[in-house]
């Protein structure tokens, strides 16, 4: 199959590599000359331009560029394509993409790889990212069931767990696992570094291991990515945050009054609710 990528970083990049891998022609497009080059060289695509007119003759297209590229590309592609070529985005939220893309070009079928590393750009690509980890697809009531079932063979092929959902629910979903978790992270870091004792300070830099290294990894990873979260899953990410601050008053107001059994109780059930939130 003849399939374009337009984003040559870490997630196109590994795309590239997969799919390159089953066979398929890959024709990729990056914004910057340099990193076509670096994906010729790896192995990543067949052909490269920063010109999305390569892409006229590709069947499936993956938008891999940051959300807000997104719909602008789609925009500069659309003289290029025929009516038949399947779009497809990997952005990590879907609503305002899906209710951007969906008018524009009616074969789109909204997806998100559940995959990633703390690194990015063409560098950080790497084959079998995707392997074993799940891919959500959020087709609308308009989308065509041809697109969805294309679209749906190619990212089963690189060995994901498939799922199908509402972009809404997806993106409420998402704010749960991943958004949520970010900023809670980010958040620690920032109440740790807080301490006015400087002493205290460095003692807890030289004590901390696993555990804090554990809980403030996703605090501590790309900015961008943070902002890209809030800002187009402002909602869920509101809807989420405000939940979780009611959870911590209640926590404070147990500790305030030294309410031990009502703590226990509440960690009891969260040892319990963490295997079957995985199961
Ligand atoms: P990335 O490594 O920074 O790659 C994005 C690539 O897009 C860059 O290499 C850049 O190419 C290219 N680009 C930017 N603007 C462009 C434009 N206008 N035209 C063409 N190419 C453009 O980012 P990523 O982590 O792969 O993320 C890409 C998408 O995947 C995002 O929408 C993100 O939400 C989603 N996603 C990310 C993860 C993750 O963990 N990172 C997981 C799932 C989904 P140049 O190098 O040429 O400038």
């Amino acid at each position: 199959m003849n399939i374009g990528i337009v984003g040559l970083g870490l997630i196109g990049g590994s795309l590239g590599l997969d799919l390159r891998a089953m066979g398929h022609q890959i024709w990729g497009v990056s914004r910057q000359e340099r990193t076509c080059q670096l994906a010729l060289e790896r192995g990543v695509v067949d052909h490269a331009s920063v010109n999305l007119k390569l892409l006229a003759k590709t069947e499936v297209i993956f938008i891999c560029t940051p959300i807000a590229a997104i719909a602008p590309i789609v925009q500069q592609l659309i003289p290029y394509l025929s009516p038949e070529t399947i779009l497809t985005d990997v952005g990590s939220v879907k609503q305002a993409v899906v209710e951007q893309i969906a008018p524009l070009w009616s074969n789109f079928v909204g997806g998100h790889p559940m995959s990633g590393t703390a690194d990015n750009g063409i560098e950080a690509a790497q084959s079998n990212l995707f392997v074993g980890n799940p891919y959500v697809l959020t087709p609308v009531e308009t989308t065509p069931a041809v697109a969805v079932n294309i679209v749906e063979e190619i990212v089963r092929t690189l060995t994901t767990k498939v799922y199908f959902c509402g972009p809404e629910e997806h993106d409420q979903a998402v704010a749960w696992i991943s958004h949520l978790p970010v900023m809670v992270s980010a958040n620690l870091i920032d109440a740790c570094m807080s301490e006015t004792d400087l002493g205290v300070l460095k003692l807890a830099q030289l004590l901390s291991s696993s555990g804090f290294r554990d809980t403030s990894r996703v605090g501590g990873g790309n900015p961008e990515l943070g902002v890209m979260m809030a800002r187009y899953n402002r909602e869920a990410l509101l809807r989420s945050l405000t939940s979780y601050r009611h959870n911590l008053n209640q926590l404070i107001e147990l500790l305030e009054h030294q309410n031990w059994q009502a703590l226990d109780e509440k960690l009891h059930q969260t040892q319990l609710q963490r295997p079957e939130f995985f199961r």
